[in-house]
């Protein structure tokens, strides 16, 4: 027996590994299997070269879980390691530097991934064990299989001792404080999240339990039976769909590893992107358009990134742009740096260039869809449309390449794209300063009537909704010269797209003067302002709107949340008459006030109701008139 001490330049760095290192102490288990499936890789390497020429066997990696000894086994046949391997990899930290690293980040975001990154991950043990035991045997022929044992104090022992077979057992004793890495769903839990695509199998197991105290509740001079159970099972798929080559795959190949990924999601998604990129940066990975809808932020934070495999993190806001977030699936690069903090990561260069070919192969794609097939884009328009709209803000390159499959639907159903649109619409919604003026509703049913009389002058109203809505029109028309958006309902459709031809009034400014004050007197001024317009004599009586102005500041402000700085935008309306409306002319026809005050109060109502803003007591006030007056 040998004993020595483990070369670091402080004592500290074991409590400083234990408690700051790592937040998820869970992560010991990825470190470790991870090295065990490496080991094997290499042996399977060495095997391929000819520099190993003995059998391969089965070259699986055992996690086995003892309950009773309180130990949990990874379990290898790779390369093994000689006594001197123990010393050169696992003795002499490689610590140049990491050690000031160390200090700097402990406790922050990313800090767990340093320790990989410094040959540290075998030290990681040390989180939930007090003991640790390697036993190993090198590969070569008649190697002397060696015992290293160490308490986490830097100091260890070596010994010689029996190995029947190849390869490498990590033993942990598992502390008093770490109880629950010996609770087999724990294990299994971890070993789901992080080794489930493991390129070579790794078998989870229990050994002995008591049965009679499967929790492990009970002290040790109190339980009775204890059985060993062996109930292996494999965790991993070995070759998970995106490491293999799109040709070999069907579209149920892809539909069904997004299952695996996602057990618990029910619907499938709409389709997919395969990511296959050498060079400058090496990535593979698979992206899934999820069926979005309306629920933006409950679909996030399902792209899961690995790197050769080992799952890393689920947070990925950094690797790929925001919008992208959006997307499920995987993405594996080994070129990502793990090791450091976010605000370094935003500022890598490789980051940088994943970023731009991710959003470049997402935008190719969709350009690819709509091209092949497009009453199948269509079709998926709805669940894309939200996406794209984030994109084309988001990223100007994005929106670029969004424009040639950017789709508009009219209410009739019927999809444009925006130089289809313009073109159809051009003749007739061009105003009399040459700006072209599309109409929208966001609710067809609700905005019913205005929607009907745009129509029945051969206008076309668009339906444009969801929560990027206002952001995108605004965007939409900074970049499209002379375009403007206007909802159907903001103001007269005279106003909103103005024409050089004038319908005489067939009000005088007296008749103006004296109807004005009748109208006051039922409305509450600070909300309504009065306008009298020569309108078709076919159109209502009363129109109310609201401004196109208003309305986005209001949007605006609701979506910022809060008042803003001067407080809440008021609620504010035009009330258009009609001057050119029988109704209004019979209104000065009339000869008591008191009739004439009837008359202006239920067309204001009616107007309000079919606005729904009649609401309560004068929408009863108002149904009680009525029925007087049939
Ligand atoms: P890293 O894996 O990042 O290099 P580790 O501390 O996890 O750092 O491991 C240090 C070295 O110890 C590895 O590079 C490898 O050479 C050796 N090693 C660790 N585990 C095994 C194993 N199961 N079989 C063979 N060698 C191992």
């Amino acid at each position: 027996m040998k004993t020595g001490q483990i070369n670091v330049q402080t004592e500290n760095i074991f409590p400083i590994i234990k408690k700051f290192l790592y937040s998820d102490h869970e992560i010991f288990l990825r470190e470790l299997v991870s090295n065990a499936v490496d080991a094997t890789q290499k042996l399977k390497f060495l095997a391929s070269n000819g520099e190993y020429k003995g059998e391969l066997g089965d070259l699986k990696v055992d996690v086995i879980l003892d309950k009773v000894a309180k130990t949990l086994t990874i379990r290898d046949r790779g390369i093994g390691m000689t006594s001197e391997e123990i010393d050169k990899y696992i003795n002499q930290i490689a610590f140049s530097g990491a050690e000031e690293f160390v200090q700097q980040y402990k406790g922050k975001e990313g800090a767990e991934q340093i320790i990989g990154h410094f040959g540290l991950g075998f030290y990681s043990a040390f989180m939930v064990a007090d003991r640790v035991q390697i036993i190993t045997r090198s590969r070569n022929d008649g190697a002397q299989a060696v015992q290293w044992e160490s308490n986490g104090s830097p100091e260890y022992t070596i010994t010689d001792v029996e190995k029947e077979d190849r390869g490498t057992d990590i033993v942990l004793y598992i502390s008093d404080e770490s109880k629950e890495f010996l609770e087999k769903a724990r294990i299994q839990g971890i070993l789901d999240k992080y080794c489930k695509f493991l390129p070579h199998p790794v078998i989870f197991g229990t050994k002995t339990e008591y049965i009679d105290d499967p929790k492990g509740e009970k002290d040790d001079k109190d339980k009775v039976k204890r059985v060993a159970i062996e109930v292996p099972n494999q965790v991993n798929n070995v070759s998970p769909a995106w490491t293999k080559a799109p040709a070999d795959l069907t579209e149920k190949n892809y539909n069904d590893f997004y299952h695996e990924l996602y057990p618990s999601s029910i619907e499938s998604p709409l389709f997919n992107i395969h990511l296959n990129v050498d060079y400058p940066f090496n990535l593979t990975g698979i992206l899934y358009f999820p069926r979005i809808k309306e629920n933006v932020e409950v679909q996030r934070n399902k792209i899961n990134l690995y790197s050769n495999q080992v799952f890393i993190t689920d947070s990925v806001e950094q690797i790929v742009p925001e919008f992208l977030t959006l997307l499920h699936g995987v993405i594996d690069s080994p070129d990502i740096p793990l090791n450091v903090s976010r605000s370094y990561l935003q500022s890598d260069s490789n980051v940088k260039k994943i970023a731009a070919h991710i959003t470049k192969k997402v935008a190719d794609k969709l350009a690819e869809m709509f091209k092949k097939d497009r009453p199948d884009f269509e079709e998926k328009w709805g669940d894309l449309s939200l996406f794209v709209q984030y994109g084309a803000l988001s990223d100007d390159k994005f929106a670029e390449k969004a424009n040639k499959f950017t789709l508009l639907k009219n209410t009739d159903g019927v999809h444009f794209t925006m130089d289809e649109y313009k073109e159809k619409i051009a003749t007739l919604q061009t105003d009399k300063d040459g700006k072209l003026v599309i109409l929208y509703s966001n609710h067809p049913e609700e905005q019913f009537g205005f929607v009907q009389k745009a129509k029945a002058r051969g206008y076309d109203v668009l339906h444009i909704d969801g929560p990027l809505a206002p952001h995108w029109i605004s965007k939409m028309e900074q970049s499209n010269e002379n375009m403007a958006f206007a909802r159907v309902d903001a103001d007269t459709l005279d106003k909103l797209i103005p024409k050089d031809e004038e319908i005489p009034s067939k009000l005088s400014k007296e008749d103006e003067e004296s109807l004005k004050p009748m109208f006051e007197e039922v409305l509450d001024k600070q909300k309504f302002s009065i306008h009298f317009e020569s309108m078709d004599s076919n159109d209502a009586p009363i129109i109310i709107t609201q401004p196109e102005f208003i309305r986005r500041m209001k949007e605006q402000q609701a979506m910022g949340g809060g008042a803003g700085f001067y407080g809440a935008f008021p609620e504010m309306y035009n009330l258009v008459i009609n001057a050119n409306h029988a109704k209004i002319s019979d209104v000065l026809g009339t000869k008591t006030k008191k009739s004439q005050e009837r008359k202006v109060k239920q067309l204001t109502d009616i107007a309000l109701l079919s606005q729904g803003m009649l609401k309560g007591e004068a929408l009863n006030a108002f149904i009680e008139r009525s029925i007087e007056l049939v």
